[in-house]
């Protein structure tokens, strides 16, 4: 497809999915302005990147190191600086690679990650903001902390000058209604938001479930399929 054909392709998917943070924002009592879209662009190549930006994506989301490292260097020299956010999971000796290009890491699950990532933000002049990926169903299998693991993790981001805690972030369970999920996360938060003030972040919901993310506060929706495609069912 042609650079332009993709763009238009692009153009469209992202008014339909900004029509749908407005309207689920609308319903919820909530301004649009709220809610920040993250592009989630993995498996798509950086061309998307800077095409997105183009059309006013501010911030995109990447799952795996060793893709997300090379998109964002060749997305930035074709001018597309996004703001870029870590959103897999994440092993600790990969902490300063990611740190290279990432502004936000969403998936900090343990204190021993917590702390690899403090040691390779040490020095920095802006903090990288970190966000707690917390498990839902207390199933630690697909990542998240699980129980009071939140806020020993959480304390530990606090304490690390180099890293600023944003929040929260989650996947809901495939098994459970993504309302209930969902409610259970801004419960969460707002216990979150009590001990460490600046906390507010709360990145849910996807393309499958953004509007119930969206009546239960979130921040930040984390959206792949309904923008850019189907993936590859193998990635
Ligand atoms: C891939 C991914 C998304 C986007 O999912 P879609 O269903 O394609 O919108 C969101 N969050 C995480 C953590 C992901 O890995």
């Amino acid at each position: 497809m042609t650079d332009e054909g993709r763009r238009s392709e692009l153009a469209a998917a992202l008014t339909e999915v900004n029509g749908r943070i407005a309207r689920a924002c609308e319903a919820a009592g909530r301004t649009a302005g709220e809610v920040t879209l993250v592009a989630v662009t993995k498996t798509y190549p950086a061309s998307d990147v800077v095409l997105l930006a183009g059309l006013g994506v501010t911030d995109v989301g990447e799952n795996r190191d060793q893709e997300a490292g090379p998109k964002a260097a060749e997305a930035r020299a074709a001018g597309g600086t996004p703001r870029w956010h870590f959103i897999g999971q994440l092993q600790r000796n990969k902490a300063r690679s990611v740190l290279a290009y990432a502004d936000v890491v969403e998936s900090v699950d343990s204190v021993r990650l917590a702390e690899a990532l403090a040691r390779a933000a040490e020095g920095r002049t802006t903090p990288v903001e970190i966000l707690i990926q917390v498990s839902i169903d207390g199933d630690p299998a697909r990542g998240g902390a699980a129980g009071d693991d939140l806020w020993r993790v959480s304390d530990s981001v606090a304490a690390a000058p180099g890293l600023r805690l944003g929040g929260v972030m989650a996947v809901a369970p495939m098994d459970w209604d993504p309302d209930r999920a969902f409610e259970v996360l801004h419960g969460l938060s707002e216990r979150l938001v009590k001990a460490h003030p600046g906390a507010t972040a709360i990145s849910a919901g996807m393309s499958g479930d953004l509007e119930a993310a969206v009546r239960h506060g979130a921040t930040h929706v984390r959206i792949g399929t309904s923008l850019l495609g189907m993936r590859n069912p193998l990635r």
